[in-house]
């Protein structure tokens, strides 16, 4: 993926040959800890900063930039610097950005383990953390009163809740706040929140961009000088570095991104009417295009709340095509009791527990035929409600 012509479509560009050594259409996996010098001036020159070539993998590696360089087109942000995980982005993100004493508006119901980051690290080391209501941050922004950042999901992962990005990023303008959102959901085909005036987009990798459930990785998007600070501190301090391997496969995972979103938009377009029809289910949850401004589709993720009528457990062991299983955004659908998984991450009286229905359960659609995903659902409802 080139650099080129700024209109070319998403889908063109992200298609396009890399371009590397002997017509080879994809990067080269520089699978390599160091880069040696074939002087001392030009090592020294390297040392003093005047040149940027390759030095050492925890810090830079050609393979990994390939891949950053597709991320921050993609949000269309100046820079992007991969990470091994998503929470590896979010704690080296938030570390860059915050110190003892600030203050951190954040969603509820926001991905179980920043939960216990904000809770467990973040709170010991001196930072203060309020949650609100996800469209709280647009509806009244006096919640960011002394606030140093916002943290947002939208949609976040259980839960399926919505900001309205434009407005919050406003209002956080005005009052000098920070704003980072985990666009993990959206992904950039469905929401491209810098667009829409958000400071800072990370995402867990490990999902839609990979696409193919074979790595864990995280990438965070924003200006140069956000990204020189993640950069310049955390990223060779804390160490939580993008593999050359990883970052090959996500490159690999990106080119088929628009096909793969599209794909699961029209299979999770049929399941929320087919879903909203049975009388088994109380709600289901899965925000679709302008749903909230900004957001442009739907993804495969989305959580529905079952009836008493519904034994959960005998429909999770009766589903054949969706697995019990944690992460999402590949190609296999999975089935995970949301309530559960969300609750675990905190003690009862937590933003976590608040407003979560009992009878959540969190589907991610895969890449199968949507009629054989539709008959097992329908079988594991007759089976649950015998
Ligand atoms: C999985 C996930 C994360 C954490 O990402 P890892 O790659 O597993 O570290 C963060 N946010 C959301 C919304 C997730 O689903």
């Amino acid at each position: 993926m080139t650099q080129s012509d700024e209109a070319l479509a998403m889908e063109t560009w992200l298609s396009q040959p890399h371009g590397g050594p002997e017509g080879s259409v994809t990067p080269p996996l520089f699978q390599t800890s160091l880069f040696t010098f074939d002087d001392f001036a030009s090592f020294e020159a390297r040392m003093a900063g005047h040149s940027d070539r390759a030095l050492y993998t925890r810090v830079q590696n050609p393979t990994v930039a390939a891949f950053e360089t597709a991320m921050a087109r993609l949000e269309g942000g100046a820079a992007a610097v991969g990470f091994a995980s998503g929470m590896g982005a979010i704690s080296s993100t938030l570390f860059a950005l915050l110190k003892p004493g600030d203050r951190v508006a954040c969603v509820e119901h926001v991905y179980p383990d920043a939960f216990r980051l904000f809770e467990q690290v973040l709170r010991p080391w001196g930072v203060e953390i309020t949650y609100h209501a996800p469209r709280a941050f647009a509806e009244n922004p006096e919640l960011l009163d002394g606030v140093t950042l916002a943290y947002l999901e939208s949609p976040n992962s259980s839960m399926m809740e919505v900001t309205d990005l434009g407005a919050t990023a406003e209002h956080a303008r005005r009052h000098g706040v920070l704003t980072v959102i985990d666009n993990s959901w959206a992904t950039p085909v469905f929401q491209r929140p810098l667009e829409q005036g958000i400071d800072v987009v990370l995402h867990s990798a490990s999902k839609y961009i990979s696409g193919h459930s074979d790595t864990v990785a995280g990438v965070v998007i924003s200006s140069d000088e956000i990204i020189a600070k993640l950069r310049g501190l955390t990223l060779p301090l804390f160490g939580a570095k993008l593999a050359p391997f990883e970052a090959w496969l996500l490159v690999r995972g990106l080119r088929t991104l628009p096909a793969r979103m599209r794909e699961h938009q029209r299979t999770a377009d049929i399941f929320v009417d087919r879903l909203s029809s049975r009388s088994e289910v109380a709600k289901v949850r899965s925000p679709g295009p302008n749903s909230v401004p900004g957001l442009t589709g739907r993804s495969g993720l989305m959580s529905v709340e079952f009836t008493d009528a519904v034994d959960i457990p005998r429909f999770a062991d009766a589903l054949k095509h969706f697995r019990l299983g944690v992460s999402w955004g590949g190609f296999e659908s999975l089935v995970v009791p949301a309530a559960i998984t969300l609750k675990q991450a905190g003690p009862k009286n937590s933003a976590q527990h608040f407003g979560v229905p009992e009878r959540l359960v969190r589907l991610s659609l895969g890449l199968e035929d949507v009629e054989d995903l539709w008959r097992d659902i329908e079988r594991a409802l007759d089976t649950a409600t015998a």
